[in-house]
């Protein structure tokens, strides 16, 4: 990786963010909302089975939650499923396998003291106890030993472009940020990042008293880029290029050209969004070409010249 990436414990990470929100005076509250009504002036919720009021509400409650009626809950177009296991064992390479016309993708990444390992679809597209059937297949492939493993599975938006474009994620008193808001990269299934910006977003808005400019905020900030990625997803899970699927066709070429393999690197990364992607690979089309077919005929120079120097991560 050019820039390093960072990986944490889901507790870690909410927990800091819980403490930075402590730290700058807000109450943490730790209850299950069952019902919010914006109709009124004031927001009223149920927690607890107590009635609140409050000025405005911010659901950030995930994929999967129908408390706000007045936007449309995601459907399972707009959906997709993980399922995977914690494995109490060690690895240090994170490893991605794309399936033939297989629209998501099996993976296994290392955490500080487990495995984390699983397979991604869209809801409804494939039957739960297939994505299982490919995902012990991948175990077993890997040689992964699942001694002590525990089993999960959550349900994450993967929205689709007219859903990013069209939903309503704001009112006159509430809005909904991250998942809540299918804030989410439709391929990569990533959506932590857009979480915390959607939140960062949102606050600006409201410190700004501008709450109906916050889904424009979103748009100029990610959500178009989100856009262009829910318009290409099908075509690099299912696409095919110079004869064989665009998934294989991208590992050959992260092979062959260093030049590529930067491209790849960056987008793991978050460094390169989707609609400069497009440009940058016309742009270095030619090394490419060139830095493969002198692979082909040197293969030692080509991993040599793949050792380059780190770049500094940004801050
Ligand atoms: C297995 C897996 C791996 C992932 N890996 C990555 C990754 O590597 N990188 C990445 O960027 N993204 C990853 N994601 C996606 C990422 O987890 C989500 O996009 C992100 O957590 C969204 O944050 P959120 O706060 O919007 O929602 P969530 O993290 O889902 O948090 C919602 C919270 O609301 C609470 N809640 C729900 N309903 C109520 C209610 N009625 N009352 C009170 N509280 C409620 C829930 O308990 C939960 O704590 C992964 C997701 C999964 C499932």
């Amino acid at each position: 990786m050019s820039y390093p990436i960072v990986i944490y414990a889901r507790k870690v990470l909410n927990g800091l963010l819980l403490d930075r929100a402590v730290a700058a005076g807000c109450r943490v509250e730790r209850s299950r909302v069952t019902s919010v009504d914006t109709a009124g002036a004031r927001v009223r919720l149920t927690a607890n089975g107590e009635q609140r009021e409050s000025d405005f509400v911010v659901l950030a409650a995930g994929a999967r939650n129908q408390l706000l009626p007045e936007t449309t809950a995601l459907g399972a177009l707009d959906l997709e499923v993980t399922l995977g296991y914690f494995v109490p064992t060690e690895e240090d390479i994170i490893k991605v396998k794309f399936l033939k016309e297989f629209e998501g993708y099996l993976w296994s990444f290392p955490r500080a003291d487990h495995l984390s390992v699983g397979i991604c679809a869209k809801l409804g597209q494939n039957p739960t106890q297939q994505l299982r059937a490919y995902l012990d297949e991948f175990v077993r492939d890997e040689k992964i030993c699942m001694e002590g493993a525990k089993f999960f599975s959550h349900v994450l938006p993967s929205p689709e472009a007219a859903t990013l474009r069209g939903r309503r994620i704001v009112g006159k008193n509430w809005a909904m940020a991250g998942d809540a808001a299918a804030c989410v990269d439709p391929v990569t299934g990533e959506g932590l990042y857009y979480a915390l910006r959607s939140g960062d977003l949102l606050a600006q808005a409201l410190m700004d008293g501008q709450p109906q400019t916050y889904p424009g905020r979103i748009r100029a900030a990610f959500s178009a880029d989100l856009e262009f990625a829910a318009n290409i997803a099908r075509r690099i899970f299912r696409g095919t290029f110079l004869g064989g699927a665009i998934t294989t066709r991208m590992v050959q070429l992260l092979n062959h050209s260093p030049a590529f393999r930067d491209l790849i690197r960056d987008i793991f990364s978050g460094a390169q969004d989707y609609r400069s992607l497009k440009k940058r690979l016309w742009d270095q089309l030619g090394l490419t070409f060139v830095q493969i077919s002198r692979s082909m005929l040197h293969p030692r120079g080509i991993l040599s010249a793949s050792r380059q120097p780190r770049r500094e991560p940004q801050s």
